[in-house]
Formats: C-alpha cells, structure tokens, sequence
C-alpha cells in the first residue's frame, strides 16, 4: 500500500534514531536543480544535500555510469586490483595536481585518514615524540561524527556525553593568523594545521582575504602540514574549483567528498604528495568499501561534468547574482540581517532576537512557496543549490526568498 506522506514521516520517528530534525516534506524525485514531494510538488533544492549535489540531481551522465559500473563489477575490496581503481586514481590526481590519493567512503573517514596521515608523518618524517605530536583545529570547525573528530568540536550538542575524547588537538580561534602563529612557535610538537577554507556548517563563514595564504605560509616555513577540509568547499561549490583557489595554495593534503559522487554514491579522497602518502604502508590503513569499482567509475564522470559544464564559472557568476540582490534586500529588512558566503555556499543570517524560531517558521513557509532550504545555528538560513542553476532560476528563487520573509 501507499503511504501518506505523513505516514512516512511517522515511520521515520517511530523507527528511526531521533539523531536529525527533517523539515516536514517527504521527497521521492530529483533532477537537476529539483526535487519533488510524494505527492507531486516541484521545490527548488537549496540545500543540494550539504553540497553534494553540486551537479544537479540525478545527473545523466553520472547515473549512466552507475548503472553501467553496478552490472559489472561493484565491489572486490582492495584484496586485489581492479581495472577501474588505477585509472581514478591517475585522473584525480591530475585533476588537483597532486602525487597519491587515498580513497574513503565518507567524508569523516577521509578526515580520519589525514589527521593519522599527518600525525604518522610527523612521528616518522619530523621526528616527533611518540604519542606528542599535535594538530591545530579551528574554533567553530565542522569536521564530521566520529569520536575523534567530535573530540575537537566546539559544538557541545555534537560532543555531550560521547566522551572520553582523543586528545592531540590544539583548538585557535577561525580567521586569526596570530593565534597560529603563536601555537606554532610554542610547540615544536604541532604536525598538522586541519582548516576549512569557508567554515560551511557554522553558516558559510568566509574568514579574511589573505588569511589562508598567511595561515599556508606559517605551516610551510615550521614543516607543519596545512590540511585542507575542502568536503563542503571543494568541487566548484564556492566559484571555483577549490575554495584554497582563491589565495592560490595547495594544501599539503587535500580532503575531499560529498561532491565527487554528485551525491549518488558515498565517495570521499585524501590526496597528498608521495612524500607524505608513502609513510603509510600495506595492512596501516583502509576501508571494505574505500576505493571500489562503482566509486571509481562515478567519481571520474563526477568530476567531468564539473569540467565540462563549466560548473566553477556558473557557481561564481549565480552567486554574485545572488549575493548583491540580497544584499540590496537586506539593507531594506529587519529580519534578514547578513548575507555571506562565495560561489554558490551563501548564508543569510536572520534576526531572531524576538522569536528564536524564526529561521525555522521562514524554511517552512520556503517549502510552501516551493524552495527548500535548512536552518543552521537557530538563526542561519544555508542557500546553496546545485551548481547548474540559471539565471533565471536563480532570480525566481531571489523572488521566492525575498517574498517569504517580507511575510514576517
Ligand atoms: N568536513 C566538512 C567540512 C563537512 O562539511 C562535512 C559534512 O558536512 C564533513 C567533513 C563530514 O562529511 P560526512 O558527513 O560525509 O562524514
């Protein structure tokens, strides 16, 4: 039998850990930049799955491959070789120009696997003291769930009553070159320095021009690796084909997920030089799943529909578009306070001080107007659709927003 949409929701409450709190909407479809509801409402998807959807909804291309890699071969574990495995390997290594990768599933795995990168490195390279090495974190950080990575979190809903926690990680304030740099002279035992280009879960927070450059040139001249979280960031999101682009670095390792799926499959990579990969050696590291066929396949034909449709260029321009028309909108609002961000991973920060929900009230009423965006924080609205919006898409959208909150 068919259920209602409320039937489904029951469902999910009834049987489902209570771990997430969905916007009330129930979605069975997905192309390009829209979903649709069990019943047949067509919404706007301004979330794009957290940025994994940076190429539309079911891409055609994406899709293919996956259809076509799963009536062949989907999984053999890493017990041997497969003949798709090298050559994702070879194409995403030259795509970000780097020596090696290591392939995950998760985006948190793929953290997991740089912070024992880095730490190993430093033991074995920089000849740091067993059990001593050190690795800076940013305040704010959004790293991902595991028992490590809650360890550093600033967030106490993440990190409650999970504990005891690993140490080893040092946490500074986001956007504050001193900070790391006075960690840094103090502590020879610091390896790595583990940073988002934009902060996306604390609400798309673009920290100072010039403050990863300055960050990159400090870890460079102590032999601290600079770690780059570009999971949210990275794959054109943010007009660019990485959000470090902009100031022209490389990060030591590189940390990439969400996107390179285009959100049809968990992928996620760390890349690095040889230099740096090569301190872990066979039976040190892995994964069942990390590096199979199906994600080998799907992540070369995720990462050619960024190329060949232009998606960083697309992503910079709509996001221009949609920043200075809200902007405009702001200025002329008491509830819409800020709007931030770069490409297409904006924030529009609301004024809540009177009603604490609001941000919430407002999503629902998105949803009614056909958009579907996710509070962050209480007070921040994400917007954030897949990169292949239009001009004209983007403008209904600026229509739908600014409509809905003039409501309040
Ligand atoms: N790092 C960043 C910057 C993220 O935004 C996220 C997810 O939002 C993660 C890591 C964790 O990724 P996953 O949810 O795939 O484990």
């Amino acid at each position: 039998p068919k259920l209602s949409p409320l039937h489904l929701m029951e469902y999910e409450n009834e049987y489902g850990a209570h771990n997430y709190h969905p916007l009330p909407v129930v979605l069975e479809k997905g192309e390009g930049v829209f979903l649709w509801d069990v019943e047949g409402k067509k919404y706007y998807d301004f979330l794009s799955a957290y940025s994994a959807v940076n190429q539309g909804h079911c891409h055609p291309k994406i899709i293919n491959t996956l259809i076509e890699q799963s009536k062949k071969l989907t999984l053999t574990s890493r017990a041997f070789y497969n003949n798709k495995l090298g050559i994702f390997e070879k194409y995403i290594t030259d795509y970000f120009g780097y020596e090696k990768v290591l392939p995950m599933n998760t985006g948190a795995e793929a953290v997991e696997t740089a912070i024992k990168l880095c730490r190993k490195w430093g033991y074995e390279s920089k000849g740091i003291k067993e059990n001593e090495a050190q690795i800076v974190v940013c305040e704010n950080n959004f790293h991902g769930r595991t028992t490590t990575i809650i360890s550093f979190s600033s967030d106490t809903e993440a990190s409650t009553h999970y504990g005891p926690f690993t140490p080893g990680f040092i946490k500074i304030p986001y956007n504050n070159v001193q900070a790391l740099e006075k960690i840094i002279n103090e502590n020879s035992n610091i390896t790595g320095f583990l940073v988002e280009p934009i902060q996306g879960e604390a609400g798309a927070y673009v920290p100072d021009d010039g403050y990863l450059k300055a960050c990159y040139d400090i870890c460079k001249s102590h032999s601290v690796l600079f770690i780059g979280d570009e999971i949210q960031t990275g794959i054109a999101r943010t007009g660019k084909l990485l959000a470090c682009d902009y100031e022209d670095i490389k990060p030591d390792i590189l940390i990439l997920g969400k996107a390179l799926s285009g959100g049809t499959y968990p992928i996620s990579v760390v890349l690095s030089n040889k230099e740096i990969m090569n301190v872990i050696k066979p039976g040190q590291h892995g994964s069942t799943f990390g590096g199979n066929p199906m994600a080998a396949a799907i992540g070369i034909a995720s990462l050619q529909v960024i190329q060949e449709e232009n998606l960083a260029k697309n992503a910079y321009d709509m996001g221009l578009i949609f920043r200075n028309k809200m902007k405009t909108f702001c200025e002329n609002s008491k509830i819409a306070k800020q709007i931030r961000g770069k490409g297409l991973l904006n924030a529009l920060i609301i004024n809540n001080s009177s009603y604490k929900e609001l941000a919430w009230e407002i999503c629902l009423k998105l949803k009614d107007r056909g958009l579907l965006a996710k509070p962050t924080h209480t007070n921040i609205i994400r917007f954030a659709p897949p990169l292949t919006i239009t001009e004209k898409q983007i403008k209904e959208c600026l229509e739908i927003i600014k409509l809905t909150i003039r409501e309040f």
